[in-house]
C-alpha cells in the first residue's frame, strides 16, 4: 500500500476511535487538505477512496479544478478575497471561511445571478487570535442575522481553526464553546440557517475536535506528509 492509502487508513481508523467518545456519535466527514501538493498527489488519495478535497488559495483551487473536475468534492477553507468568488462560486461544494459582510454581499450577488445557492459555513475565531480569520464568538449570531435575507447563501453551520497549543483542557475548551454557539444558534430557528456541519479538527487536534462534537475535520499533513511551501 502507498503511503497515502496507509496514511488514510490510519486517520479513518483514528476518526472511528474517536467517534466512540463522541457526544453526539454523529458520522464524521474526512476532507483531505491537499493545499501544496501535485495532481498526481491527489489523483493517489483519490484512489485510495478521498472523496472530499480542501484547498486555501483560490488560484491553486481552480487550477486543480479544471484537471479533476467531478471527480472529488471541492472545499474552500481558506481567507477568501472578495474578488476571487467569482471563480469559485459555481463549482465549490462547501465555503468554510464565510467571516464578513462584504464577502456574503458578493456570494449572494453571484449566486442570484447564476440562479443558484452556495453552502457556506461561518467562520468562527475561537481563540481570538490576531492573526487568524473569522468572528469573534460574540459577532456570529449578529452577522448571521444580517445575512438572513440573503437568499442564495445558505448557512449550513460553523467551522473554526483552533489555536496551535498541546494544551488539551484549552482545546477542549475551544471546542466546547462552538458546539454551544450552534446550539444557541439552533435555538433561534433561523429560517434558511441549518447547523448541520461543525467543521473543526486538524491533523494535530482532529480526535479531541470528534470527541467534542465536530463532524467534519480538515486534515493535511497526516495524510500527505509535512507541506514544503517552497515549490
Ligand atoms: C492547512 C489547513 C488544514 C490542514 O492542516 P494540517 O495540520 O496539515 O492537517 C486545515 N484547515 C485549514 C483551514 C487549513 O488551512
Amino acid at each position: 500500500m502507498s503511503d497515502i492509502c496507509d496514511n488514510l487508513k490510519k486517520v479513518k481508523e483514528e476518526i472511528e476511535e474517536a467517534r466512540k467518545y463522541s457526544l453526539t456519535g454523529e458520522k464524521v466527514q474526512l476532507i483531505a487538505v491537499t493545499k501544496t501538493h501535485e495532481i498526481d498527489t491527489i489523483k493517489e488519495a483519490i484512489a485510495c477512496g478521498v472523496d472530499h478535497i480542501g484547498e486555501n488559495k483560490v488560484q491553486e483551487f481552480t487550477s486543480k479544478m479544471e484537471v479533476l473536475k467531478s471527480k472529488v468534492n471541492y472545499h474552500m477553507i481558506g481567507n477568501l478575497q472578495t474578488n476571487k468568488v467569482k471563480y469559485i462560486y459555481q463549482d465549490v461544494n462547501l465555503i468554510h471561511s464565510l467571516d464578513r459582510k462584504s464577502l456574503a454581499k458578493e456570494i449572494q450577488k453571484r449566486a442570484s445571478s447564476s440562479e443558484m445557492v452556495v453552502k457556506c459555513l461561518v467562520q468562527v475565531n475561537i481563540g481570538r487570535e490576531e492573526t487568524k480569520g473569522g468572528l469573534l464568538l460574540e459577532e456570529v449570531i449578529p452577522f448571521v442575522e444580517s445575512i438572513l435575507d440573503y437568499k442564495n447563501i445558505k448557512i449550513e453551520g460553523l467551522m473554526t481553526i483552533a489555536p496551535n497549543v498541546d494544551d488539551e483542557k484549552y482545546l477542549r475548551a475551544c471546542f466546547k464553546k462552538m458546539i454551544s454557539l450552534k446550539e444557541e444558534i439552533e435555538h433561534h430557528k433561523y429560517e434558511s440557517v441549518d447547523m448541520n456541519i461543525l467543521s473543526m479538527g486538524m491533523s494535530q487536534d482532529f480526535r479531541i475536535a470528534i470527541e467534542e462534537g465536530a463532524n467534519m475535520v480538515r486534515v493535511g499533513s497526516r495524510i500527505f506528509g509535512q507541506r514544503d511551501y517552497s515549490k
